[in-house]
């Protein structure tokens, strides 16, 4: 089996849950997370969800557990899985000291939704071996993952983890290195145009939400998306947008700041443009 042991850094909704889908294809995980008691409650989400899996079939999850290791640094592994916040600055230095610690040839893959694969290639001493390696939130349920290749990556580092993604039950789609890639390129301004039609009174977060699942047939509104993905995650891949293709319609609409600002990050904060009492 190709990356027997995959090192996953970052321990939030996206990291505990692609530690879960790797430790259940059979593949030992080390999860790391800078914030205290980040991976345990990472890996409480990891174990209701696979009890959840378990009712219907799915793997006994002591034994998917038992194969995701808590570590307090980053460690040896053939596969880096970055999924830390989206901030270009501490994901270049995670990449960083992974070149210094990884073995040449293991691979560096990054769950960004934004930030280009080739600025994080380019801090390291293997740029051929950097790709981006996007899961989609539930990962345990959703199939997609976006795969984008850096300026300097191999046919070897795409084929590689094209390959595992198969290898993990999901369908793999090739994007370029372009700012937010095809998938928040497209989600984002939708997500942002929802907000200022909430801004200006058009309608209410209910009714808009509404409109777009019956409507467009899409299983969450674009409000109650925006509060699952996180807004702090949805204005930082904004702001990225905006910065790398330079027009003004990507720019965060001020409600989505405001709510930021104000600590409404979403789902993950007990409220956002909905409220989740715990
Ligand atoms: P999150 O806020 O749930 O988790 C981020 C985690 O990173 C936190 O636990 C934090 O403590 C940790 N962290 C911060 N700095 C760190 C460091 N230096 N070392 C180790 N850990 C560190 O965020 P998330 O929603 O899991 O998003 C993580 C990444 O995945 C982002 O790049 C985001 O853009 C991307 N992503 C998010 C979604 C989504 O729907 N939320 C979907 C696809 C991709």
């Amino acid at each position: 089996m190709r990356f027997e042991h995959v090192l996953v850094v970052g321990a939030g909704q996206m990291g505990a849950g692609i530690a879960q889908v790797i430790a259940a294809s059979g593949r030992r995980v080390s999860l790391h997370d800078a914030a205290p008691g980040a991976v345990e409650r990472g890996l409480d989400a990891t174990r209701r969800s696979l009890e959840k899996l378990a009712e219907k079939g799915g793997a006994d999850p002591n034994e998917v557990l038992g194969r995701i290791a808590d570590v307090d640094d980053l460690v040896t592994a053939d596969l880096l899985i970055e999924a830390v916040v989206e901030d270009s600055a501490v994901k270049e230095e995670i990449f960083r000291r992974a070149d210094e610690l990884l073995p040449p040839d293991s691979i560096l893959a990054s769950n960004t939704s934004s930030i280009p694969i080739t600025s994080l290639a380019a801090v390291t001493g293997r740029p051929e071996q950097v790709i981006g390696m996007h899961f989609f939130n539930p990962v345990p349920v959703l199939k997609l993952v976006e795969v984008i290749r850096a300026v300097q990556t191999s046919d070897e580092t795409a084929a590689a983890i094209t390959g595992l993604a198969e290898d993990l039950g999901k369908v793999p789609a090739q994007a370029s290195d372009f700012p937010g890639f095809v998938s928040n390129r497209i989600l984002m301004p939708f997500i942002n145009e929802a907000a200022y039609a909430l801004l200006e009174g058009v309608a209410e977060a209910e009714a808009i939400d509404t409109i777009a699942k019956l409507g467009f047939a899409h299983p969450l509104g674009p409000l109650a998306l925006a509060d699952l993905i996180g807004l702090d995650t949805c204005v930082a891949i904004m702001e990225v947008l905006h910065q790398g293709l330079g027009d003004p319609k990507y720019a965060p609409c001020p409600l989505l700041r405001r709510y930021v600002q104000a600590g409404r990050l979403g789902r993950k904060s007990g409220r956002g443009f909905y409220e989740y009492p715990s």
